[in-house]
């Protein structure tokens, strides 16, 4: 690979209160002018703290919108009627904000930061953005934020359903790091070994101690905020999201594609991390003690994805991304996953 210039967030705040000095932060960097992009309901829950910040460091809003379709013509579309006077986009939320107002940012080549509500992927912080493309869900090439600003108060009021996915969205990288060294071996696709080492120890972070860590506590979700981080920096220097995103992914999105109700992302991610650790022979019984440990088996069980999906995905997972080569691109990975399903106690916990 050869070097390029890398980009990673120049503005990184994590830790409690962090909503109300969101206007000291843009007052230092002489972002007056802030095109604010909220998820819906968020708003009024930190619209105190937030606007209180924004008033002691005078900050305009020239412009608001709260974000509940994210349609790649709407975002280009709005991305233009954003006052020329802006310096600076500010996305809100659990996802849809944040990927909409990033995109908008990446289009306008403006600076933008990100305020993640809850932590249910590594999307807050990716220089990719997930949106709809002729009515798919698709990742788009976006531009890395400038800027991450994660208020752990908030974060910690989320629902436990989206720290479970973000839990889930982590432990893909045993999976996917084998399937990308696989594809360089194999196909002699670019691999970057830095990258996959920052990718690696981001799942690092999170899995010590995890055996005896309360999810809820401040300390966990500081690691949890750390490690998606990570994530996304390892994508920013792949160029590719090859360090966060293998076999797992592609099953997530075929459920995407075809569950009447699927179930967040990175619920789906994690599951699929452990039918695919035993496609690969890798590491299967740490992702299976990790899941079980720290409660994410026991919470997806609660609500279990249909088996029928899921073996609709499995079949349909490998056509997800072209020459990209996964353990499931060899032949005898849908007999062994169908076998698997039907034998493994855990996956038959958590897909019925
Ligand atoms: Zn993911």
């Amino acid at each position: 690979m050869i070097n390029k210039a890398i980009n990673i967030p120049a503005l990184l705040k994590i830790g409690n209160g962090k909503i109300f000095k969101i206007g000291k932060y843009l007052f230092d960097r002489k972002f007056i002018n802030v095109a604010l992009f909220f998820s819906e309901g968020i708003e009024p829950l930190i619209a105190d703290k937030l606007y209180g910040g924004f008033k002691e460091f005078g900050i305009e809003i020239v412009h608001k919108a709260n974000i509940s379709d994210i349609n790649i013509e709407n975002v280009v579309h709005t991305a233009f009627k954003i006052p020329p006077a802006t310096n600076v986009l500010l996305g809100i939320g659990g996802g849809k904000a944040l990927d909409y107002s990033k995109y908008c940012a990446h289009v306008l080549k403006l600076p933008f930061i990100s305020v993640p509500t809850s932590v249910s992927n590594d999307g807050f912080c990716s220089p990719n953005t997930s949106l709809f493309v002729s009515g798919k869900r698709k990742s788009v090439k976006s531009t890395i934020p400038y800027g991450v600003v994660a208020d752990l108060d908030i974060i910690n009021s989320a629902p436990e359903v989206s720290l479970y996915s973000g839990i889930g969205d982590t432990i893909s990288k045993v999976t996917s790091l084998w399937d990308w060294k696989q594809a360089f071996l194999k196909k002699n696709e670019n691999h970057s070994d830095f990258s996959a080492l920052i990718s690696h120890n981001s799942l690092e972070i999170l899995y010590c101690n995890s055996h005896k860590e309360d999810i809820k506590t401040n300390e966990f979700q500081f690691k949890m905020v750390n490690s998606l981080i990570l994530s996304g920096v390892a994508m920013e220097i792949a160029g590719s999201s090859r360090p966060a995103s293998g076999s797992e992914h592609l099953i997530s999105h075929a459920l995407d594609d075809i569950s009447t109700t699927p179930h967040m992302h990175g619920l789906q991610v994690g599951v699929a991390t452990y039918l695919c650790s035993l496609l690969q022979n890798n590491k299967p019984d740490f992702v299976r003690d990790f899941l079980i440990n720290i409660g994410f088996i026991d919470f997806v069980s609660k609500n279990p994805i249909d088996k029928k999906e899921f073996i609709e995905a499995l079949k349909l997972a490998p056509e997800m991304k072209t020459n990209y080569y996964t353990i499931l691109s060899e032949k005898d990975s849908l007999d062994r996953g169908l076998k698997i399903l039907d034998t493994d106690e855990i996956l038959k916990q958590v897909i019925r």
